[in-house]
């Protein structure tokens, strides 16, 4: 079983410092979990994204099961030793990849009714098989099935339908992982649904926290489906103040459709309302774009500008790429080069060592600053440096308001409403 201990809290958010420890070691809490979509982090070994401190990442059941298929992963010993990876893994339920990908499919209370991407015969995707995937993948966190609505959704029956079928899913879910034999080493989270109305998921906050001695820890899901961000800060803060403090909290899918480059205030605004974890397809997606996060904001290396740039990404950062002098002038220059041949380091993996450093810097920052006691200067600086030039989203404003740290005072920088900043990356990607 998962061992969790709380380590510090602030005293003005409610943001906390903890240690996750699982099969695979301690992952530090709060923390951002890459996604390694097919088992691998694209241009990067096992070795590498270790080397970069990461002691945690998610992998896609989805994925995994169709390449390279549950009976490769079982005879391999499941994902950790099929991929190289020695450390912690997450795993979806492959129920959320499964609606937005396949050609059709239908919820019974059974499963999810989809078309089988190998024959297009019906399948049946039940709480019980996900978990048993999950299980032949072997990851130290594992999902339970939930019945997803798109966040915009206004059919409220179907979202209070969608709720409740969750709880009745996650016994499902429980059940066969307790008779599976596989608590000692693998974990269930739950995940709470109830869509953009507050009382369902106070609701469905309320019946699965009943679970809690048959789950590691809570996710809130069915979020970042493009609702307005006020909405979403307002309901990840409600289900936060009413889970229980001694589980890990997972916000799920943090700028998965949307705007992302304000990725990293989301990661920031979680956790001072008290998130833990949150898994991000940011640092490496944005990458392959020639996007590098910085702390004055993201810079677009493909940009003519940084032809005769010759200075890092960023002359503090400890990665590989930056510490052995990568000019963005160079990084601009392969950039060309990228699809003729790649030889040496490409630009894909520099830029995504950076962003997976920067990433890590930021949550590593941030669990310092509450175990020192000073979040709140730390959550200041980091959004005047960042938001300096383009201003303020003002729902970052008013969801830091929430927790008593008021981003205006004494400052002088402007709030924009609506998706809010633009930098160079949102005109260019
Ligand atoms: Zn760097």
């Amino acid at each position: 079983m998962a061992h969790f201990e709380l380590l510090a809290r602030c005293p003005t958010t409610r943001a906390r410092v903890s240690r996750l420890t699982l099969a695979h070691g301690a992952t530090m809490l709060p923390t951002f979990m890459p996604v390694a979509t097919q088992a691998a982090i694209k241009g990067l070994t096992p070795q590498q994204v270790e080397s970069l401190g990461v002691t945690l990442i998610l992998n896609n059941t989805y994925h995994l099961n169709l390449r390279p298929g549950i009976k490769v992963l079982s005879e391999a010993g499941g994902a950790h030793k099929f991929q190289g990876w020695n450390k912690n893994l997450l795993t979806d339920s492959g129920g959320f990849q499964l609606v937005s990908l396949s050609k059709f499919t239908t919820i019974t209370e059974e499963g999810a009714l989809f078309e089988s991407p190998f024959t297009g015969e019906p399948t049946m995707l039940t709480p019980e098989e996900s978990i048993s995937i999950q299980h032949a993948i072997g990851a130290d966190i594992i999902m339970q099935l939930d019945d997803v609505v798109p966040s915009l959704t206004q059919d409220r029956a179907r979202v209070e339908e969608a709720m409740e079928r969750s709880v009745r899913w996650l016994d499902r879910c429980i059940t066969h992982h307790n008779l599976s034999g596989k608590r000692a080493t693998q974990n269930l989270f739950a995940i709470v649904q109830g869509g953009l109305d507050l009382e369902l998921r106070d609701r469905c906050v309320t019946q699965m926290v009943q679970r809690k001695n048959d789950v590691a820890g809570f996710a809130i899901g069915g979020l970042s489906g493009g609702e307005e961000k006020d909405v979403f800060w307002r309901i990840v803060k409600q289900c936060i103040d009413k889970l229980p403090e001694d589980r890990p909290r997972y916000c799920m899918g943090i700028g998965f459709a949307e705007g992302s480059y304000i990725i990293q205030s989301n990661l920031l605004v979680c956790v001072a309302l008290g998130v833990d974890m949150a898994d991000c397809v940011f640092p490496t997606r944005t990458a392959r774009f020639g996007v590098a996060l910085t702390h004055n904001g993201p810079i677009n290396l493909r940009l003519a500008k940084y032809a005769r740039d010759f200075e890092p990404i960023d002359s503090s950062c400890p990665c590989p790429t930056c510490v052995e002098g990568s000019s963005r002038a160079m990084l601009h220059h392969i950039i060309g080069r990228e699809t003729a041949a790649a030889q040496g380091r490409s630009l894909l993996v520099s830029v995504t060592i950076h962003n997976i450093v920067f990433q890590a810097r930021i949550m590593g920052g941030a669990r310092d600053a509450i175990m020192g006691g000073t979040f709140p200067t730390y959550l200041r600086q980091f959004f005047s440096n960042y938001f300096g030039d383009v201003g303020y989203p003002e729902w970052c404003v008013n969801a830091l308001r929430s927790v008593n740290v008021d981003l205006l005072e004494g400052s002088d920088i402007k709030v924009v409403s609506g998706k809010g900043a633009k930098w160079e990356y949102s005109t260019a990607a």
